[in-house]
């Protein structure tokens, strides 16, 4: 196994030998960065860990929205700009591991193993979210960086490993910001509201599409303020805070899912500042 990741690196840093390599720095499991590269001629693609990954143009001024999942197995991150099977340039990213914190809880079993009348909810509901997630804008929507819809504290932050009862039973893929019934929720982002209703696990939901796969949702509303299909600015209040849905109380849960994984959302607002300066 390491023989061949040693023989993985040769080979590509041989293939970059002759074509302009960028190194991009560090990323952590759960992170996002944002890749912005000239476009070369030749009506050039992006590709990253062999994949193709859209990207937004202005002036010839490529931004590219770089993930790596929360369930990263560390591997070598290379994103290549090619015309064709040509590579144009090379923009490597070091993945360094990151320890997310566990917290126990101590809940009934029962409330965990779902009625068949709610496991059916829940899978239809799963479905009409796929459809959503399958379906994003063609280029960004927004202009300006994200910003997180609560400045309060936060009760549970992205990426804690939760246990239950001594069973690792997944992990907070979202952040959860401390807030009481009806508190004003404002969008973190310029984006197309697709999904304004009640779930079964998250309750009153807004969720929006920013466009090539970037998506924001707002959870245990009490109460939505948008509808969908409406556009809504960053900063727009599209509901008010509550604990509907499976919680323990209020709060707000914030997720952020792009190129279909759950990202932190801090991470996402933090690389959007640098990208899209808001004072532009
Ligand atoms: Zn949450």
């Amino acid at each position: 196994m390491k023989l061949l990741s040693v023989l993985f690196i040769l080979l590509s840093l041989s293939a970059c030998a002759n074509t302009p390599t960028r190194d991009e720095g560090i990323i952590h499991p759960g992170e996002v960065r944002v890749l912005q590269f000239d476009l070369k001629d030749g009506n050039p693609t992006l590709f990253c860990r062999g994949l193709p990954v859209r990207f937004s143009v202005t002036d010839k001024k490529a931004k590219a929205i770089i993930i790596e999942s929360y369930f990263s197995d560390l591997s070598h991150y290379i994103c290549e700009q090619k015309a064709g099977s040509k590579i144009l340039e090379t923009y490597i990213y070091k993945v360094v591991g990151k320890d997310y914190q566990a917290e126990i809880l101590k809940v009934d079993m029962k409330t965990i193993k779902l009625s068949p009348k709610d496991q059916k909810r829940s899978d239809e509901e799963q479905l009409v979210l796929n459809k959503i997630y399958s379906s994003s804008a063609n280029d960004f929507l927004f202009t300006k960086p994200f910003q997180e819809p609560m400045t309060s504290f936060k009760t549970s932050i992205y990426g804690k490993k939760r246990i239950y009862n001594n069973h690792k039973h997944g992990q907070h893929l979202g952040v959860d910001y401390r807030a009481a019934v009806g508190e004003k929720v404002p969008a973190a982002n310029r984006g197309k509201v697709m999904l304004a209703r009640d779930l079964f696990y998250t309750g009153w939901t807004v969720l929006i599409d920013h466009g090539l796969e970037v998506f924001t949702n707002y959870g245990h509303l009490s109460k939505t303020l948008v509808s969908e299909g409406q556009i809504v600015e960053r900063g727009d209040i599209i509901g008010l805070s509550g604990n509907t849905g499976r919680t323990s109380g209020p709060h707000l849960h914030w997720g952020v899912k792009i190129q279909g994984q759950y990202l932190d959302g801090v991470s996402l607002v933090e690389e959007t500042k640098k990208a899209w300066p808001d004072d532009k």
